[in-house]
């Protein structure tokens, strides 16, 4: 098997306070020659005051994402054409603020203003014909990996897929790495998406596809998220700091996942749950598939006395669990890194779709 040759973000800061650097780091880059930003923010953060901390200047444009939805290819092509129509030059730069939503349209946004036709058509392995615009992430949210991974997860509902644009071209130049921006992350979203982590490393090293270097990140991230999520107050400052590098390193690692992310899959596409929540009401009915992780899942929760949907699919009609089961079985590659060829016959349609009504 020929051996991969591996790209990783290539300059980061990283610290409390570092959103503050971004100026220096565009100074930097592009000398005093004001470069054209395109800022793609998390609406969340409309009218904070985190926006008066960008060195926003008016060459700049400044898209507010809407998160309540995952993004669609087709928001892709309409966000770039409104980029282009409104630019007052060259786009120079891209930056993300935001979690794993806003970092992913962010990367497609860089990758569509250098390659043309509609997003859908590099929704795959290695399709982009043209570097990207540079482009910077500023994570406000931890455990997606988004800020470290090839990739960008986009919904493409004209042919019925999620599927990402996997290319060294996606990865972010730059990261402003600043766990003060995680300070006010709800509760139960912290809890959740930090799990992302958690699932996406534990899946992998129990895997039968590995790697070395991953296993060594994915054993670290999952060694952080132990002690944020097992001490008394996982978004203390020190915590929210672990949390982030664990999100880096999972994002780094970015190995081959196992049953949760399939079945989690399932519930987003069938039922429209977000990733985080959808791997977390999955991994609650983990226990014949991952015992041991399964234990320290439940106990993670208990002592963040956080509470994880359940009785979600109890009741749904035959269609529904038949588009369950469609929308997880598919997931061959994942699946047979867990349970080997034969998935199938472990998986049958009758076991998943009683796996899936104990959710
Ligand atoms: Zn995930």
């Amino acid at each position: 098997m020929e051996l991969k040759n591996t790209r990783n973000v290539d300059q980061y800061v990283f610290g409390s306070g570092a959103v503050k650097q971004l100026g220096g780091v565009l100074k930097t880059r592009f000398y005093d020659l004001r470069p054209c930003c395109v800022y793609c923010v998390d609406s969340f953060f409309e009218g904070s005051d985190l926006l008066g901390r960008l060195p926003i200047s008016s060459n700049d444009q400044v898209l507010f994402i809407n998160t309540v939805d995952e993004p669609k290819t087709t928001l892709i092509d309409s966000l770039v054409e409104k980029i282009i129509s409104q630019s007052k030059g060259d786009i120079d730069c891209v930056i993300g603020v935001g979690g794993g939503i806003v970092l992913d349209v962010a990367k497609a946004i860089a990758n569509m203003l250098t390659n043309d036709g509609p997003a859908q058509d590099y929704q795959g392995w290695d399709l982009l014909k043209h570097p990207a615009i540079y482009k910077i992430g500023i994570p406000t949210l931890s455990g997606t990996g988004s800020e470290a991974s090839r990739t960008c997860i986009l919904t493409n509902v004209e042919k019925g897929i999620k599927l990402g644009m996997n290319s060294d071209y996606t990865l972010f130049d730059q990261l402003i790495l600043d766990p003060d921006l995680t300070a006010t992350v709800p509760r139960e979203q912290y809890f959740y998406t930090g799990m992302d982590t958690y699932l996406h490393c534990m899946e992998s090293l129990r895997g039968s596809y590995r790697n070395a270097i991953v296993d060594a990140l994915s054993q670290k991230a999952i060694d952080l998220c132990r002690e944020v999520f097992l001490s008394d107050d996982m978004q203390s400052a020190q915590n929210r700091e672990r949390m982030m590098i664990a999100s880096y390193f999972g994002g780094c690692a970015a190995g081959n996942v196992g049953v949760v992310h399939p079945l989690s899959a399932g519930l987003s596409v069938a039922l429209g749950t977000h990733h985080g929540i959808a791997n977390c009401i999955v991994m609650n009915v983990m226990d014949e598939f991952y015992p041991s992780e399964y234990k320290e899942f439940v106990a993670m929760k208990i002592k963040q006395n956080v509470d994880v949907p359940s009785a979600v699919c109890a009741d749904l009609t035959p269609a529904q669990y038949e588009q369950l089961f469609a929308s997880s079985i598919c997931h061959e590659k994942p699946l047979k890194n867990a349970l080997g060829e034969n998935f199938r016959d472990i998986l049958t349609k009758e076991k998943m779709i009683s796996i899936f009504k104990r959710m």
